[in-house]
């Protein structure tokens, strides 16, 4: 069979244009995709081997290796990972593998990527960073288990198309061949790939070697031999103590399971003991994901049993409102050979999941009180998530109530208070919390729900998020505090006033009778009212109404 030539996906094209054309710094990290890649290929193929002992093919240990040829001016790793088929080339060399192509697109084409190219990251483009460096790329795989025979060759210049080609391998696994631009030998060095091992991958659990000639015996004795060396320490960072990681270590480890291009806001590393003993290396991400709120998000950390691992996202290990935390779980106590779904019965996992929710919790709240400026960061990205367990993890609600962050009446446009303060602001006569809800806040401030809120002094938090009646109604109080909406009901801020109200309301009853005809169906009731100050008049759902944001918000939604 000859080569077959065919085109990339569009969005392959403009990805690898702006690879080329726009990103300039840090592009060693081209080797670090790589090994990321190889090692996550070795994890899969050690996995399925669990089951299927043959995959292995007689070579127990997984093991990376670059090889340099000066001369030819390329670079080569390889991998005896689990290896690809024709169809396994096609998909994730030819296209964005990926459920949020359309989002993709609008990104790369967004001002705030071409300005930031490393944001691209989050879309997990790993492989096509070769074209940085790279003139030529040609990879030549055969996956486990399948005869030698079915091996595939896929080569490309970044020039619109690849082609595609059967070839034999005797081995499992890929080997990843890098043609160097003309300005880009300067990787061609093996010093220069140790310095970018060690800085990028040093903990990648497998061996990462390198062919290197040394000089043996003096004289005449003097000979060449060329011996196998070992780049990388290899330890499983969540394994080591804390204090023999550095932040640096940390954030790469990130990179490489995140499949993140940016730092992480928080590392949280811990060893749990008692009933359930593992090691958690948790990390909260400094940027949302575009997808974290798609049905095919996912979601939950990596688990290993006993440095095996088994699964790449454990969502049984977290709840859905924390589906932002990533990482490692390496649980000493699970056997091996766990499924799916043994997992989600397993009362093992149950507790790891209570402990790891208290500590993502508890980390928060530490933030929120040291970290004020982390902790906005945070909130902004994933403020909108971590509210969900108001509703879903009711025996949680005040804890996570305790996180939360609104604008009010009395913070500067911009500035977030919470639920502690407010309550420390009230006034002695205050008896609830007050909130109204709407889509921004410059639209509620001149509301005439407002004005007598105003003249009392009382707070009244900005609820702009769409899900935020939702979460009032499922909190209910805060310490005691009842919620009540600025817009609902018969305010009534006042004792004083009630009486003179009612006496005021005895009075004008014939009038309001009134309007209410000629008013006649479009409204329940007409009432005098204790909150209007400077308009003259208003109108209000009832108690049991819905909120008129929610009412909005189902409008539209065409209920
Ligand atoms: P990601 O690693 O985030 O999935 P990449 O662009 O780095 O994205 O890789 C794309 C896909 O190509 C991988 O998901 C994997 O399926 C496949 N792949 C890349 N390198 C290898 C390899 N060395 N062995 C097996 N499969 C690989
Ligand atoms: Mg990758």
């Amino acid at each position: 069979m000859t080569a077959q030539t065919m085109e990339f996906k569009t969005e392959v094209q403009q990805l690898l244009d702006l690879m080329i054309h726009s990103l300039y710094s840090h592009k060693e990290i081209f080797l670090r995709e790589l090994i990321s890649n190889a090692s996550d290929a070795i994890d899969k193929v050690r996995y399925l081997s669990l089951t299927n002992s043959g995959l292995l093919e007689g070579e127990g240990d997984g093991k990376i290796k670059i090889a340099i040829d000066k001369d030819a001016a390329t670079i080569t790793i390889s991998d005896n990972g689990i290896g690809m088929n024709r169809d396994d080339v096609i998909k994730s060399l030819g296209t964005i593998a990926h459920s949020g192509t359309k989002e993709f697109i609008q990104a790369l084409k967004s001002e705030e990527v071409q300005n930031n190219p490393e944001l691209i990251g989050q879309f997990g483009v790993g492989f096509y960073s070769t074209f940085m460096v790279a003139s030529k790329v040609t990879v030549r795989t055969r996956k486990a288990g399948e005869p030698a025979e079915s091996g595939v060759v896929w080569e490309s210049a970044a020039d619109g198309s690849y082609t595609i080609d059967a070839c034999t391998k005797e081995n499992k696994g890929t080997e990843i061949t890098l043609v160097m631009k003309d300005d880009e030998k300067e990787f061609l060095d093996q010093w220069t790939l140790r310095g970018i091992v060690r800085r990028y991958s040093d903990y990648i659990e497998y061996p990462i070697v390198m062919d290197v000639e040394k000089t043996e015996g003096e004289g005449d004795d003097a000979k060449k031999v060329i011996s196998e060396e070992t780049l990388n320490s290899q330890k499983a960072i969540w394994l080591k103590d804390k204090s023999d990681v550095s932040a640096e270590e940390y954030n790469e480890f990130y990179k490489h399971i995140a499949h993140d291009f940016t730092d992480p806001a928080k590392v949280i590393h811990y060893r749990a003991e008692g009933t359930s003993e593992f090691s958690a290396l948790l990390y909260l991400p400094s940027r949302a994901p575009f997808d974290l709120f798609y049905k095919e998000f996912k979601i939950g950390p990596t688990l290993y049993v006993r440095r095996v691992q088994i699964m790449e996202h454990c969502e049984d290990l977290v709840p859905l409102y924390l589906r932002f935390v990533k990482g490692v779980v390496d649980s000493s106590d699970l056997p091996l050979n766990v499924s799916r779904e043994i997992l989600q019965k397993n009362r093992q996992v149950e507790q790891m999941r209570k402990t790891i929710t208290k500590k993502v919790l508890d980390t928060l709240g530490e933030m929120k009180r040291d970290e004020n400026d982390a902790y906005l960061g945070f909130y902004g990205e994933f403020g909108k998530v971590l509210k969900e367990g108001i509703h879903y993890d009711p025996t949680r609600k005040d804890t996570i109530a305790d996180l939360l962050l609104f604008e009010s009446t009395h913070t500067e446009v911009g500035k977030l208070t919470d639920l502690q303060s407010y309550i420390g602001h009230m006034p002695a006569e205050q008896e609830h919390i007050y909130y109204i809800t709407g889509a921004s806040r410059r639209e509620l401030e001149g509301s005439p729900y407002l004005e007598a809120f105003k003249e009392k002094g009382y707070e009244v938090l900005f609820m702009l998020d769409e899900i935020d009646d939702f979460i009032v109604s499922s909190l209910h109080t805060y310490q005691e505090k009842e919620f009540k909406s600025a817009v609902k009901g018969d305010i009534t801020l006042d004792k004083e006033n009630e009486e003179k109200k009612k006496e005021a309301q005895e009075k004008h009853k014939d009038l309001l009778e009134l309007i209410k005809n000629e008013l006649g169906e479009s409204v329940k009731e007409v009432r005098l009212s204790g909150r209007l100050k400077d308009s003259p008049c208003c109108l209000v759902a009832g108690e049991a109404d819905m909120d008129p944001q929610m009412e909005k918000i189902l409008k539209s939604m065409g209920q």
